[in-house]
């Protein structure tokens, strides 16, 4: 039982034992032959050489001599599944879905802050085929990634994108790239047995998880758009031969990078090493700038770094009570962002031994696990490096390897100590840490609102230990026979903080504790109404995870800060998406 925080934070050194003329010219190279496109003029979306925001996708202009689409390409421009060899992307465009598509929800900061796109152009129909993968942009052949992984602890071989396509990259006015992706468009070369789509569920799931991990913080990829279609989708949801119907959906997701763990160790897997190299010293340009890249210890440089992000990843996971749920190697980005939202789930009563995938079995990916999973997953990014590396950096590399625990635990305390309120270091935090943490799990309390009522709590109220009314988690957790010495030890550490006063410190916490998250039952509410074809919930949802730090009227009305509603204490999550 008071293991939790060793669970939490320790890591056993096991790592080796886890634009707008029509034109419908097809290439002769593609099927899908309902694939039609914009014609995309360079700098259309300049002004004076400076780009502007457009309403109108004819005038938005991809980046069309991008270096991403000159790594090397599959020459096989057939769409079958197959074992693709010696080369990074195959192109295949998405296949549009037969029947009409609905626009359900789009990310206005993304669409204005990060593709210079007014939010307007939403509400043409250029902007629907285009998101919905029936219409790409003229002289970008869209990419599908060829990536292997360890898929629970186990090379899987050749994975790949098996239902994504990389469908434009584009700079925009602040000098960012991102790449455009779409999933849930349509079968690929990496499609092994599936039908390369997605449903509604996940993908709105992914769409509010995304954003909404974005809002609170945390490094992720986002979500541009989300579009549902009527084509039936068959799934097994809970893998027990019930198989039913549901809608394909597509999510538009952005990112500076797509590449994975996976994306490497599949080079060095099959001893591609003349593109592994290639490939890493593309990734190091275009994403790592501060590493030069003649430098000869460039690759540990690399690594150093995706070492310590991918820590900071996972610290900030913990820091929200955020479980991934399938945290394998190609599901980690090398550029340490969350990606490929499934399984995932908010712990609610802290247990650090919460799985939010009902088909992980043993727990492997328990949230408690996460960091032994980084660390695993980082032993085998190292593992597909080492033909790049001489002994000395081998050696070098297996150092940096082994601090890993040491900087997520320094990460972990950081993000604690804000999440408690206090200003600098001091001895006893950890044990004030562990102690709120221990009760917490002693007494089932939830875990974000026993931080957030923490957060709002006055000093006065904790020294008398009057818990106010509608303070349900901090009621629970005041339950534990040490809540009242912790209480002390707490309000007397609180003293210790250079220029502090109470409302500094409340206002402090609750920038760093919030009260909204994704509780399952609030996405799994959303789906309901969504296959309902009523997307309000989804709609409410995406703007209060917005600012899931203030409380909010429309928030509160619907409960989203209480406890979870009996109807959804046994809700499961799967893989199936
Ligand atoms: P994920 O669990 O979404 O991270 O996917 C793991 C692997 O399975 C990736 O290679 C995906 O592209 C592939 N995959 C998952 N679902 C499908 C599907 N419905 N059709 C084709 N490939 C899929
Ligand atoms: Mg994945």
């Amino acid at each position: 039982m008071q293991n939790c925080f060793i669970a939490l934070v320790c890591l056993w050194a096991t790592y080796g034992s886890d634009c707008l003329t029509w034109k419908h010219n097809i290439p002769p190279s593609t099927e899908n032959s309902k694939q039609t496109f914009f014609m995309s003029t360079l700098n259309n979306s300049e002004y004076c050489g400076r780009k502007v925001k457009v309403s109108s996708m004819s005038l938005w202009s991809a980046s069309l001599d991008d270096d991403l689409a000159k790594l090397p390409i599959d020459p096989i421009r057939l769409n079958y599944v197959r074992r693709v060899k010696d080369c990074i992307f195959s192109h295949v465009y998405p296949t549009p879905f037969m029947s009409d598509v609905q626009l359900v929800a789009v990310s206005e900061d993304v669409l204005e802050n990060l593709l210079d796109l007014d939010i307007s152009v939403a509400n043409t129909n250029d902007f629907l085929h285009f998101v919905s993968g029936d219409r790409s942009i003229s002289g970008f052949l869209p990419l599908t990634h060829r990536y292997g992984g360890y898929q629970f602890g186990v090379w899987a071989g050749q994975l790949g994108d098996g239902r994504a396509h990389i469908i434009a990259t584009y700079i925009n006015r602040y000098g960012e790239r991102w790449e455009l992706q779409l999933k849930g468009s349509g079968k690929t070369p990496y499609s092994r047995s599936g039908d390369g789509r997605a449903v509604l569920r996940s993908s709105v799931r992914e769409f509010l998880c995304s954003e909404a991990m974005h809002h609170l913080g945390i490094p992720t990829s986002r979500a541009a758009s989300l579009v549902v279609s009527r084509d039936v989708v068959w799934r097994d949801q809970f893998y027990n031969g019930n198989v039913k119907k549901e809608r394909g959906a597509v999510v538009l997701r952005v990112a500076k990078s797509w590449f994975r763990f996976g994306s490497i160790e599949i080079l060095t897997k099959f001893g591609e090493f003349h593109l592994l190299r290639e490939l890493v010293d593309f990734i190091i340009k275009e994403n790592f700038p501060s590493i030069i890249q003649t430098d000869p210890n460039r690759i540990l440089a690399f690594f150093n770094v995706v070492v310590s992000q991918t820590a900071d990843m996972i610290a900030r996971w913990m820091s929200i009570g955020f479980a991934h749920g399938v945290c394998n190697t190609d599901n980690f980005s090398l550029l340490s962002i969350t990606i490929d939202y499934g399984p995932f789930g908010f712990m609610e009563n802290y247990d650090a031994d919460y799985v939010p995938n009902t088909s992980d079995d043993d727990g492997r990916y328990r949230i408690g696990n996460q960091a032994n999973a980084g660390m695993f997953n980082l032993n085998k990014l190292l593992v597909a490096l080492t033909p790049l590396m001489d002994n000395i950096q081998k050696q070098m590399a297996s150092k940096i390897l082994a601090g890993f625990p040491d900087l997520y635990y320094q990460r972990f305390i950081e993000l604690y100590r804000d999440k408690l309120g206090f200003s600098g270091e001091r001895e006893e935090d950890l044990t004030l840490i562990v102690s709120f943490l221990n009760m917490m799990e002693d007494t089932r309390a939830d875990f974000t609102m026993s931080f957030r009522q923490l957060s709002e709590i006055t000093d006065c109220e904790l020294r008398n230990l009057t818990i106010p009314e509608g303070y349900w988690a901090f009621h629970d957790i005041s339950q534990h026979m040490d809540f009242p010495a912790w209480v002390t030890a707490y309000l007397q550490r609180l003293k210790s903080n250079p220029d502090d006063s109470e409302s500094k410190r409340r206002q402090r916490m609750k920038t760093t504790n919030p009260r909204y998250i994704l509780r399952n039952w609030m996405a799994e509410s959303a789906v309901r109404k969504a296959e309902m074809n009523d997307f309000s919930e989804v709609h409410l949802l995406q703007k209060v995870l917005q600012r899931p730090f203030q409380t909010q009227k429309m928030a509160e009305l619907a409960g989203y800060s209480q406890k979870t509603p009996e109807w959804a204490k046994d809700l499961k999550v799967s893989c199936s998406s």
